[in-house]
């Protein structure tokens, strides 16, 4: 999955919230690594990488961490909820937009 597919998917599937960390994630990829899959899961932003790298992975955990405190239709602070049966993270504003989940 290279850049742009990554960055199409999750603002289809979340919304644009979460592009600065996509972004973040590819300029930091180390050379000879490849970005399998970039998906929300759980409320939080999971990308999938191969071969295993234990630096990068650790990143990925980070990033992680931190999708779950970002709103993901707007960029601001956020948290994780319970929406519909689904977890989101969302700032207030967005606390109750519904789920964006095929686009
Ligand atoms: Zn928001």
């Amino acid at each position: 999955m290279d850049r742009a597919e990554a960055k199409q998917w999750i603002e289809q599937t979340c919304g644009a919230g979460w592009l600065p960390l996509v972004d973040e994630v590819f300029d930091k990829v180390p050379p000879g690594i490849v970005i399998d899959e970039v998906f929300q899961k759980w409320a939080r932003l999971v990308v999938r990488c191969t071969p295993y790298d234990e630096a990068f992975e650790s990143y990925l955990h980070d990033i992680e961490w931190l999708s779950a405190e970002i709103c993901e239709i707007c960029g601001k602070p956020g948290e994780e909820k319970m929406h519909d049966g689904w977890m989101i993270t969302r700032c207030p504003r967005h606390a109750l937009l519904p789920r964006n989940r095929f686009g």
